[in-house]
C-alpha cells in the first residue's frame, strides 16, 4: 500500500509551528514498511484540500491527514472529508456523552456548538476515541481509497496512531523495513580525515546501488551517516539481509572512522 501524509494547517503553511506531525508518521510508516513518496502541507481551506486529496489519490491508495479536528470554525478537515468520501454526518453518543460530563466536570455547563460539533462522526467509518483531547480521529474507506484522520496536536495524534492505526496499517503492510545507523566521525591523529559525505561515499562505491539493502549516505555537521535499510517479511530476516552489507560498509569505511554502528530504532 502507498500512503501519502496531509498535513493541514495555516500554521504550519506560514512558518509558525514547524510540521513535527508528518516527520512522526514518515518515520512510523518507514518502520511499518509502507511506501510514503509525498508529503503535503495545506491551509485550513476546504477547496485546497480538496485538491491536495485529489492528488494524493492519483498516485497513493492511502492518506493520513492530521489537523483541523477542533471545536473552532477553521477545523473543518472532518466535514471536507465525510463530503469527500460520500459519507453522512452521524453523532457518535460515546463522544458526545464524554464532552458533556467533560464540561460539567470543568463548570462550563451545556456544550458549545463548537465542542459539538466533535461529537460528529462520519457513518460507517472506524472512530478513533481520543484519550488525550477531545476531538475524536477516524478512519473512512470507499473503492479501495482509505483516509486515516487525526487530530493535529502531536500528544493526541501520537498516541492515537500508535493505538489505533498501527495495527490497521500493519495488516495492510506485508513487510518490515529495518535500518541501521553507521556513523562517522574524522578522527584528528587518523592519518586522512574523512569527515565529509563524499570520501565516504567513494569508499561505498557500487554499494550505493543496492536495492535490498539500499545504502545511503548523509551529511551531519559532525561528521556523515550511512543509512543500510533492508525490507524483509521479518525483522530477523531484514536482520539477515543487512548484516553482511553492513559489516562490508565497515571495511571499506575503516573502524578508525566509525564512532557508532546501531540499528535505527527511532
Ligand atoms: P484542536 O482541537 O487543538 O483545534 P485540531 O485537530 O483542530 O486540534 P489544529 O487546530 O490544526 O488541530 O492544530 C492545533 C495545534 O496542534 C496547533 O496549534 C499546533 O500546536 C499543533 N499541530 C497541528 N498540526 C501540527 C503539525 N503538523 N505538526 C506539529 N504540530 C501541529
Ligand atoms: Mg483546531
Amino acid at each position: 500500500m502507498i500512503v501519502e501524509i496531509i498535513s493541514v494547517g495555516t500554521e504550519i503553511l506560514m512558518g509558525n509551528i514547524v510540521n513535527t506531525n508528518a516527520q512522526y508518521l514518515a518515520k512510523r510508516l518507514a518502520h511499518l514498511g509502507l511506501d510514503c513518496h509525498y508529503q503535503t502541507v495545506v491551509g485550513d481551506n476546504p477547496e485546497r484540500i480538496k485538491s491536495a486529496l485529489d492528488v494524493a489519490y492519483s498516485r497513493a491508495d492511502a492518506v493520513i491527514m492530521t489537523g483541523g479536528l477542533g471545536p473552532t470554525k477553521d477545523d473543518l478537515t472532518k466535514e471536507m472529508l465525510m463530503e469527500y468520501f460520500g459519507k453522512r454526518p452521524v453523532v457518535d453518543t460515546q463522544v458526545l456523552n464524554f464532552l458533556e460530563e467533560r464540561s460539567k466536570a470543568r463548570g462550563f455547563g451545556k456544550l458549545s456548538d463548537g465542542m459539538k460539533k466533535q461529537a460528529i462522526v462520519p457513518d460507517e467509518s472506524l472512530i478513533l476515541y481520543n484519550h488525550h483531547g477531545t476531538a475524536p480521529g477516524c478512519v473512512m474507506e470507499r473503492d479501495g481509497k482509505v483516509c486515516i484522520l487525526l487530530p493535529g496536536p502531536p500528544h493526541e495524534m501520537q498516541p492515537m496512531f500508535e493505538e489505533c492505526c498501527e495495527l490497521y496499517l500493519n495488516a495492510k503492510s506485508d513487510k518490515v523495513l529495518v535500518s541501521m545507523i553507521i556513523k562517522c566521525v574524522s578522527k584528528f591523529d587518523a592519518p586522512i580525515a574523512i569527515v565529509g559525505e563524499s570520501p565516504v561515499a567513494d569508499r561505498l562505491a557500487e554499494l550505493l546501488d543496492g536495492t535490498n539493502p539500499t545504502v545511503a549516505t548523509y551529511a551531519k555537521e559532525d561528521g556523515c551517516i550511512v543509512r543500510v535499510t533492508a525490507a524483509a517479511k521479518t525483522h530477523d530476516e531484514a536482520l539477515t539481509i543487512l548484516n553482511p552489507v553492513v559489516e562490508t560498509c565497515r571495511e571499506r569505511i575503516g573502524a578508525d572512522y566509525i564512532q557508532y554502528i546501531k540499528e535505527d530504532t527511532d
